[in-house]
C-alpha cells in the first residue's frame, strides 16, 4: 500500500507513520510543513528506511500538493495535518482557519483531481481518511456519550475549524463521490507528545519540580486514548471503514483532569522520587474561556463493525508514558528549551 500521511511529523501522525512503516511495511510519504508542532526526531527510527519518504510542504500550497500526488501516486491519503492546540486557537485563530479549513479544502481538490484521473482499477482502491476530533460535538453533561449521530456543536476556534473541515470532507463525498472516511477521536496521550499539552506538561514540570497548572478546579472530564491504539484504529478505518461514514474512536477511559494530574504525580513519586511529594506542586489557575465540561466517546461502531479494541487501559498507558519521558530526555529537552517562557509552565492543553 502506498500511503500519503499529512502531518506525519506531529504527535499522532508520527505514531501512525511508525506503525505503517515498521509494523505493516507500507510505503509512506510523510508530507508535513514542520510547524512548531512537527518534529522529525520523532521519526528517527524510520528515517533512512526504503519504504519511508519525507517532503516538507504546506497543505495550503496547491501546486506542491499536486506535485506530491503526481510523484508518489498514493493508494491512500491519511490526513492529519492540522493546527491542534486549543489555547493557541483562542489567542490566534488565523492559522487554524488557514490549515484546518483552507488546507483541507486544497487537499480535497487535489485528491479529487488525482482520483478522477486514475485508471478504473486504481480508482476503486483509492481512499481518503480525514482524521478529526470529538471536540466537534461540543460538551456533554454528566451523562451520555458522543455517538456518530451527535449533532455538531463546537466551542473553540480549533473545534469549529475541525468541524468545518469534517463538513467539507463529507460534501466532497456526497457531491463528487470522492471515497472518504472520517474518524473522530477523543484525547490522545503517549510518547512524543509536544510538551504544551496537559499530560506531557505535567510529567515534565513534575520531573523538574515546577508548578503543575490545572485549569479551574480540574473538574473537566476527558476520555483518554493511548496514541498507538489510535494509530491502529486509523489504519483499520482507512482499510475497512465504509465509504462516506464516520467512526468514533475512544478508549472508555474517562478521567477528571485533576485525577490525571494526581495519578502522574503518584507514578513519578514511585519511579523517580523527588524531594517533596509531587501533588504539592499542583496549582489551580483561571479557567479557559469556553472550556468544555466533559467529552466521552461511544466507540461501539468501530469495535463491532471493524473489530478494533484498545489494547492499553489508562493505567497501563499512563505508566508507559511516564516511563518514556523519564527515559527520553534527548527528545523533549530541546523542545523545553526552545519554548521556555513562551507557553510552557504557563499554559496547558486539556482538549
Ligand atoms: P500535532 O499538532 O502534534 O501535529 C500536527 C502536524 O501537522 C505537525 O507535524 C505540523 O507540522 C503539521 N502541520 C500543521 N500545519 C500544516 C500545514 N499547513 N501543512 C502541512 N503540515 C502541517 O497534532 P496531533 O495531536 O498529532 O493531531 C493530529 C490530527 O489528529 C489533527 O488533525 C487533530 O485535529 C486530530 N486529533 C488530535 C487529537 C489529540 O488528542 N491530539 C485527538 C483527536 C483528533
Amino acid at each position: 500500500m502506498r500511503v500519503m500521511v499529512t502531518g506525519g511529523a506531529g504527535f499522532i501522525g508520527s505514531a501512525l507513520v511508525r506503525h505503517l512503516v515498521q509494523t505493516r511495511g507500507d510505503t509512506v510519504l510523510n508530507l508535513d510543513k514542520l510547524t512548531y508542532a512537527g518534529n522529525l526526531a520523532s521519526l528517527n527510527c524510520v528515517a533512512g528506511r526504503e519504504n519511508y519518504r519525507f517532503v516538507r510542504a504546506d497543505i495550503c500550497d496547491r501546486a506542491a500538493m499536486a506535485e506530491a500526488f503526481a510523484q508518489f501516486r498514493p493508494d491512500r491519503v491519511m490526513h492529519l495535518a492540522a493546527e491542534s492546540h486549543v489555547d493557541r486557537s483562542i489567542t490566534g485563530a488565523g492559522d487554524f482557519i488557514a490549515t484546518n479549513v483552507v488546507g483541507t479544502f486544497t487537499l480535497l481538490e487535489v485528491a479529487r483531481d488525482y482520483w478522477q484521473r486514475l485508471p478504473a482499477t486504481e480508482r476503486d482502491r483509492f481512499r481518503f481518511l480525514h482524521v478529526s476530533t470529538d471536540e466537534v460535538y461540543g460538551s456533554l453533561g454528566d451523562e451520555g456519550l458522543f455517538e456518530e449521530t451527535t449533532p455538531y456543536d463546537p466551542s473553540s476556534p480549533y473545534s469549529a475549524s475541525k468541524a468545518a473541515s469534517d463538513h467539507l470532507v463529507k460534501a466532497w463525498y456526497r457531491t463528487y463521490g470522492l471515497p472518504v472516511v472520517v474518524s473522530n477521536c477523543s484525547n490522545n496521550y503517549g510518547p512524543y507528545h509536544f510538551p504544551e499539552k496537559l499530560i506531557p506538561l505535567t510529567i515534565l514540570n513534575a520531573l523538574e519540580g515546577r508548578r503543575l497548572p490545572v485549569y479551574g478546579r480540574g473538574e473537566n472530564v476527558r476520555d483518554w486514548l493511548y496514541v498507538d491504539d489510535h494509530a491502529r484504529a486509523l489504519e483499520c478505518i482507512a482499510s475497512r471503514g465504509r465509504l462516506g461514514e464516520t467512526y468514533n474512536v475512544g478508549g472508555r477511559n474517562e478521567r477528571r483532569n485533576i485525577d490525571v494530574v494526581r495519578r502522574i504525580c503518584m507514578i513519578l513519586d514511585a519511579m523517580a522520587p523527588g524531594p517533596v511529594p509531587r501533588e504539592r506542586l499542583i496549582e489551580f489557575v483561571e479557567d479557559r474561556p469556553g472550556h468544555d465540561a466533559r467529552y466521552a466517546i461511544d466507540a461501539s461502531k468501530l469495535e463491532s463493525e471493524l473489530g478494533w479494541q484498545a489494547q492499553e487501559t489508562f493505567e497501563t498507558g499512563i505508566s508507559r508514558t511516564v516511563r518514556w519521558y523519564i527515559d527520553n530526555e534527548w527528545w523533549w529537552r530541546p523542545l523545553r528549551a526552545r519554548y521556555e517562557g513562551e507557553r510552557l509552565g504557563l499554559m496547558q492543553e486539556v482538549a
